[in-house]
């Protein structure tokens, strides 16, 4: 059979997507490979309704509510191929599968680059994080350390001293110029140019001249790049943006790719749980529209 529509990614945005196109009664094809970004943390913070919960609780109560609906199908599968065109989509599994969609969708999220600190990976999500709105409430003012990766530290450490007093830890790959430094300072950001031998305890850091600084918790800006290739294999337009690399869409998240669309992390900036449902809920709405047209 034909789907009206394949969603590639059935996480966040991919689920919210595909929700609008059952409940108009379109046949779905969800093949997801369950490796969301924030599965490294034990709770979600700030998307309404569901502040606090367990990230996994939100897509197991998301799905239960999606299978309720008899147009949909869902696979657990990974993507490794999506060829064709508008109306004839090819979509083909690492199982080898072949399946047949009118649209697709990409909501296959993104992967963070992290700074290659010794012990940084294995807190990340716990006690290293990106975001301050999703995790700085919770270390309750204590001490906050900014590991710099780039110009994006900057404003991080910039927006910092708002949960708590800030240090920027510049690691040697941060330049900063005078004015840049006036501004850190006027916001009451420390600043630590001692490179990091690595990081301890929970979110201790230890510098290069022995020296060890406690932090309630630690914030790094990751570059991100879309965690699947097939998009861009496809031929879909991928562009730059100051956190990474994403799939480039239209005001309806349809990609250069006639027919293909894509939404959440992987095609908006900036990224939460909150933005990637409202950005797949716009996905699925314009593919649905597009399928009347
Ligand atoms: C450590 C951490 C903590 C975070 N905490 C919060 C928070 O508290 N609050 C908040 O709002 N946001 C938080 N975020 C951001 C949040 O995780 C993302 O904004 C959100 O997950 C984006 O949803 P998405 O559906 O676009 O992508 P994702 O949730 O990343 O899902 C993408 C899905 O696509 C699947 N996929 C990818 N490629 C393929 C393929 N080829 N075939 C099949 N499936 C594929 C993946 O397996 C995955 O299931 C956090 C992020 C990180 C890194």
């Amino acid at each position: 059979m034909t789907h009206d529509v394949i969603v590639i990614g059935g996480s966040y945005a991919g689920m919210a997507a595909a929700l609008q196109l059952l409940r108009a009664r379109r046949s779905v094809l969800v093949i997801d490979f369950g490796t969301r970004r924030n599965r490294f943390a034990s709770q979600s913070h700030g998307f309404l309704g569901m502040d606090g919960m367990a990230p996994g609780d939100i897509v197991r109560i998301a799905r239960e509510q999606l299978e309720a609906y008899k147009t949909l199908t869902w696979i657990d599968d990974t993507v490794a191929d999506v060829s064709g065109e508008t109306d004839a989509f090819t979509v083909t599994t690492c199982a080898g599968e072949c399946h047949d969609g009118r649209r697709v969708i990409f909501g296959t999220g993104v992967t963070d680059a992290l700074p290659e600190i010794e012990g940084l990976a294995e807190r990340w999500g716990k006690h290293v994080f990106h975001c301050p709105y999703c995790h700085g409430y919770e270390l309750n003012e204590g001490r906050i350390g900014v590991i710099g990766t780039g110009p994006n530290s900057v404003h991080q450490a910039l927006l910092l001293p708002e949960w708590g007093p800030t240090t920027f830890l510049t690691n040697g790959v941060v330049p900063l110029d005078h004015d840049v430094r006036a501004d850190l300072l006027r916001r009451g950001v420390t600043i630590e140019d001692t490179p990091i031998t690595r990081l301890s305890g929970d979110a201790t850091v230890e510098l290069t001249d022995g020296t060890s600084l406690d932090f309630a918790g630690l914030f790094t800006a990751s570059v991100v790049a879309p965690s699947s290739d097939v998009a861009e294999r496809l031929g879909c337009q991928i562009e730059d943006t100051m956190l990474g690399r994403m799939i480039s869409t239209d005001a309806s998240k349809e990609t250069s790719v006639p027919g293909a669309f894509a939404c959440g992390d992987t095609a908006r900036v900036p990224h939460s749980v909150a933005l990637a449902v409202g950005d797949g809920s716009w996905a699925g709405a314009s593919v649905h529209r597009s399928l009347i047209s």
